[in-house]
This record gives structure tokens, sequence and C-alpha cells, in this order.
């Protein structure tokens, strides 16, 4: 649920990512192709670290969870009986005045509004249902025999391939299955930078268990993915659980949750966690003619497991942690815009720098940067003034500034620069390693 917008408050954080190549509008040189977006050299490494944060948390720290990696086109087949051939519909009205296409959800909660029409009154025709899948072709002829689609979500590869988890690993119920990947939706509406667009990655973990325990892991889950967003620094009350509404749950449905955020055009989902029931594993067994069950031959038991998912976009998370991290503040009495981003997000997690560009300072800054990009991502800057420098890695998120100076050359002691507190202190070069790993907590 979507809502108050006021998506002008997203134009410094969109600025800010284009300045310093976290976010670029895709085919830019081309006029931009709407809805879709390129990560910059400080994206991807924050997309990485977003990544690799989740993965550590769902599956290398847990003993439970194994991994996949599925193909992003897959048999049709797939989608008939997930139901989205039938059922992954939008409803679409189109303005009179305007001509713009909307979801008639989004003009009912205020979202969508006329931008000609003075009044904002709207004159639609009657809304007419619009697959969200993007179709294409297998092979050289176009027919409907040919047809396939880029996979709208991620979850499904994961319970096509239960059986072969199952059978491959030593998993033993309760378990999970987790993902991380591509998924494609041709969304009526996009709008609000990368918070909805037609292609976005998902994370996605299915967590098979007997019915008789879904309603405990669901609750597990829903804690628990809450509080991973605030372990990586998310302000706690700009996060919230949303139940949804019986009215809201599909039908196969026992329970659903948002992790909901506070953008700065309202509260909206974030992350979705879903009790599925044994609906999809049943769907598959039907549709593919296979015995899709659990076996546990210790004491003789057989059942269809059911399915606690908790489903989140990398891309709307990788915006909610900018759009969290971003502060405007005073340094010296002048403005300052700083990322304060978990060090684990951090593109770099240090920045090196000579004092000056002579007098030993490069030869013993290039020392101390390779030393220190050992173990944590480093940068390493000579160019502007130290003020300026340190303006740079504030706004690129970086926590640690390191700073070589005459003093080094005497007594192997740098400077080091706190991002958040501003705090400065020399430390021995020797001490520098201990010191970050004290900081970061890794
Ligand atoms: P909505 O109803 O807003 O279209 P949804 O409830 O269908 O979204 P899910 O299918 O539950 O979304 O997808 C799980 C997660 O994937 C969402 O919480 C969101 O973070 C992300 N996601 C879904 N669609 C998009 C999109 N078009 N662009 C970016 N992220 C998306």
């Amino acid at each position: 649920m979507e809502s108050s917008p006021n998506i002008s408050a997203l134009d410094p954080i969109v600025a800010l990512a284009k300045r310093r190549g976290f976010v670029f509008p895709s085919s830019e040189i081309y006029g931009g192709l709407g809805s879709c977006y390129d990560y910059g050299p400080l994206g991807v490494e924050l997309k990485r670290n977003v990544k690799d944060a989740w993965w550590r948390s769902m599956v290398h720290r847990r003993e439970d969870v194994v991994g996949i990696d599925c193909s992003i086109i897959m048999h049709p087949r797939v989608w008939e009986a997930s139901g989205h051939v039938s059922n992954f519909n939008d409803p679409l009205v189109e303005c009179a005045h305007c001509g713009l296409r909307m979801r008639q959800d989004q003009i009912d909660a205020g979202i969508e509004k006329c931008a000609k029409s003075e009044n904002k009154q709207h004159a639609f025709g009657e809304p007419r249902s619009f697959n969200l899948m993007f179709k294409t072709h297998l092979g050289p002829v176009e027919d409907e025999a040919s047809t396939v689609y880029l996979r709208p979500e991620t979850a499904q590869g994961i319970f096509v391939n239960f059986l072969n988890v199952v059978d491959s690993t030593r998993v033993k119920l309760p378990f999970g299955i987790a993902q991380q990947g591509k998924s494609f939706r041709n969304e009526i509406t996009t709008r609000r930078f990368t918070f909805r667009t037609c292609e976005f990655e998902q994370m996605e973990m299915e967590f098979f268990c007997r019915p008789q325990e879904s309603a405990a892991w669901y609750e597990y889950w829903r804690k628990e993915r809450l509080q991973w967003f605030i372990d990586l620094g998310v302000s706690p009350e700009r996060l919230r659980l949303r139940d949804h509404r019986p009215d809201e749950l599909a039908h196969y449905s026992s329970a659903c949750a948002d992790v909901e955020y506070l953008f700065p055009f309202g509260w909206s989902e974030l992350e979705g966690i879903a009790c599925r029931g044994s609906f999809d594993l049943t769907q598959h067994a039907q549709h593919s003619g296979k015995t899709i069950i659990w076996r546990d031959q210790a004491n003789n038991e057989t059942l269809v497991p059911h399915v606690v998912e908790p489903a989140l976009g990398t891309d709307r998370a990788i915006l909610v942690f900018l759009i969290d991290a971003y502060t405007e503040d005073e340094v010296e009495g002048n403005p300052r815009t700083v990322l304060k981003l978990h060090p684990r997000l951090a593109p770099y997690k240090v920045a090196v720098f000579p004092l000056l560009r002579k007098d030993g300072h490069p030869e013993k800054a290039q020392e101390v940067y390779r030393m220190i990009n050992e173990s944590y991502h480093a940068f390493y800057d000579d160019s502007g003034n130290i003020g300026r420098r340190y303006r740079r890695q504030d706004e690129a998120g970086t926590p640690v500034c390191v700073t070589v100076d005459h003093q080094t050359l005497q007594d192997d002691t740098v400077t080091v620069r706190n991002r958040d507190t501003l705090e400065q202190h020399r430390v021995k070069i020797s001490a520098l390693r201990a010191e970050l790993a004290a900081l970061f907590g890794f």
C-alpha cells in the first residue's frame, strides 16, 4: 500500500546517485528508456554488498538453507501452473485528458493523478486486464508454440527444483532454498526512480516446513527480516511490519505481511513475507504429473510441505539504504552531504590520501593503500585539497579516510578520520588493520 505522494523529495538522492556514479538512467545518450536504470561504479559495489549481506544472513550463516540459481526463461507451463498466465494482471485504465495509462488501484489510492486536467478530475474508460509478463519466442519461429516468458519472480525456479534439491543434498525439513536474480514485469506505472521498474532483481527464499509448524515459522521470518534492515543501519522508526487484511490475501495464503519503509512518498512495501501453504508444490505436481512430496525415511512420513516466503526486491532495498543513509549536515559552518551507509554496504570501506603530491607522501600512501586493500576495498585519491577529498568520500559513503603526511614519514602514524563523528586521531600503521576491524565489526 503506497501513500501520500511526494516524489520531489527523492530529487537530491537521484542527483547524488548520478553525480557520484551510483545509478544512471539507462541509454541516457539516446534520451533514456523509461524505468530502466544502470548501476555505476559505486552502485555496482553497493549492489554486490547488499546481495552478499543477504546471502550471508540467509544462506551462509544458517545450516537450514541452501542456494540455487535458475534460468530466467523457463518452460511456459511453469507459469500456467503458478497461475501467472491467467492471473498476473493489473487493471489498466486510460485517462481521456492526458492519455496516460494507469493502474486502477493506484488512482484509487491517490498515487496517480491526471497531469493535464486542472481540477484533477478523471475520465476513465472501463479497466481492462493487462498481463504483466514479458513474452518472447524461443527459437527462430515466432508462433504460439514457441512463446516463452521472462520470469516475473524467482520463486517458481525454486519450486520446480524442489525434488532436485532434496535428491542432491542432505536437507531435512524444515529447510529453505534461496535465490537471487533478475525478474521482469511489464509494469503499467513506473516512475519513482528505482522503486518500481520493469527489470529488477529479487532475493527470495522459500522455507519448507511441516504444515503445523508454518505459523511459527511465519512469525519467525517476519521478525528476522525486519531485523535484517535494522542490523544494516536502517532507521527502525522508518520501518514497520504491516499485516495484510484478509481481503488482500491470495486465496491460498493464510497470512502475509509487508516490511514497509517510510519513503519520501509515504509508507510503501519493501519486502513481502507470505505463508503460501502447499499451493505451489501442489500446482506443479498437478501440472507436471510428478509426485512432489517430502518423504522422511526415518519415521515413514510423507507430506507436502508448507512454505513461508520472504521476497525482497534488491533494487528497492538499495533505494532504501540510499534514502536512509542520505544526510545533510554542516562541517565547520559549511554544508555537507554524507551517505551514512553501514560499513558492510559502503562501496569503499577506506579512502587513503597523501597530504601532498610530493615529499614522499604518495609513495607511502600507496603502500598504506595496498596494505588496507588486502582486507578492505579501498580507494586512493591524491587530487584536490584534502577538504574536497573528504567531501567526495562522504558522498560516496566511505566510513574511514586515512591520510599520510610529514609525520607519517617520521613515526609511521597516519590520521584516521571517521565519516560520521568527524573525529580524527593518529594511529600506528601497524595497528590500522585491527582498528578498522574493531570499527567495522568484520
Ligand atoms: P506490487 O503489488 O507493489 O506490484 P508485489 O506485492 O506484487 O508488488 P511481490 O511479488 O511480493 O511484489 O515481490 C516481492 C518484492 O519484489 C517486492 O516487495 C519488491 O521489493 C520487489 N518488486 C516487485 N515488483 C517490483 C518492481 N516492479 N520493481 C522493483 N522491485 C519490485
